[in-house]
C-alpha cells in the first residue's frame, strides 16, 4: 500500500525527528541484548515525541523480535493512550503513558528483565546504598515496586510512585525500569543498575554488606550533580 492510500496515522514518519527517534529506539533495544540486559522479547524501550502538537510517544511494539524491528515498526502513542501503527504496543506502554505525564526530565525509557535487577526483585528487594554509585539513579537507594499484573493501571501506579526523586526503579517479580534525558542515559543507568545489582547480589553471597549513611549519600548526590555541570562547561 503506497503511503497516499494509508490513513495519516498509519503511515511511516516524515519527520526528520521523528525518524531518527525511530531509528534510535530500534538500536537502543538491540542494544539491551547486546548489553546482557535483556534476552529475548521481553522488555520495551521508548521515546517521548509531540507529533501533530499531540503529546505521545514512540514504544516498541508488543512481542516482536528486536533483531528483526525495523523503525517502521515502532508504535506512536497519544498521551489519551491511543496507538496508531501496523502494531499494538508494548503490554507496558501504560507506565511509559504515565511517567511522561509525572515527569517532564525524562525523554526515554527501557524496561529490561536484566538477570541480576530481576533476581533481587523477585526476593521483594531494591538496591540499598552498599557502593556510592547507586546515586547515579538519582537517590539513596533504587527502590522495588510492588507487585502487581504486567501491562495494568495497578503496575503504573507503582512504578510512578516507586521512580519518585529516582532515575530507576525495580518491579517486584517483574525487572527494572531506567529513565533519562535520553535513549543513551537511560540505556546507560539500566547497564549501571544491573551491574550494581549483580554486586549487590555478589556481596550476599558472603555476607550483608554495610551500606553508607544518608549524609554520604547525600555528599556523593551533590558531586554527581557538579560533575554533570563541570562536564557541560568544558
Ligand atoms: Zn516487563
Amino acid at each position: 500500500m503506497s503511503d497516499a492510500h494509508r490513513p495519516p496515522e498509519d503511515r511511516p514518519a516524515d519527520s526528520p525527528d521523528e525518524r531518527g527517534l525511530r531509528t534510535a529506539i530500534v538500536a537502543t533495544a538491540r542494544a539491551m541484548g547486546a548489553a546482557g540486559i535483556n534476552r529475548g522479547r521481553a522488555g520495551n524501550v521508548s521515546a517521548r515525541l509531540a507529533r501533530a502538537g499531540c503529546d505521545g510517544f514512540l514504544v516498541t511494539p508488543t512481542g516482536f523480535r528486536y533483531d528483526v524491528m525495523g523503525a517502521g515498526d515502532i508504535v506512536f502513542v497519544a498521551g489519551d493512550g491511543t496507538a496508531s501503527g501496523p502494531y499494538r504496543p508494548s503490554s507496558e506502554w501504560r507506565f511509559h503513558r504515565d511517567i511522561y505525564r509525572e515527569r517532564p526530565d525524562v525523554a526515554a525509557i527501557v524496561h529490561t528483565h536484566a538477570p541480576f535487577a530481576t533476581t533481587l526483585a523477585c526476593l521483594d528487594r531494591g538496591i540499598p546504598p552498599f557502593h556510592y554509585m547507586v546515586a547515579r539513579a538519582g537517590g539513596r537507594d533504587v527502590r522495588c515496586a510492588p507487585y502487581a499484573t504486567f501491562g495494568t493501571q495497578a503496575l503504573s501506579d507503582h512504578a510512578v510512585r516507586a521512580l519518585e526523586d529516582r532515575r530507576a526503579c525495580l518491579l517486584a517479580h517483574h525487572g527494572m525500569i531506567a529513565v533519562g534525558p535520553s535513549l543513551e542515559a537511560a540505556l546507560e543507568l539500566a547497564i549501571e543498575v544491573e551491574t550494581l545489582a549483580e554486586m549487590y547480589w555478589r556481596a550476599l553471597q558472603i555476607g550483608e554488606p554495610a551500606l553508607l549513611s544518608d549524609a554520604e549519600m547525600a555528599v556523593v548526590l551533590d558531586k554527581f550533580r557538579s560533575y554533570g555541570q563541570a562536564r557541560r562547561a568544558d
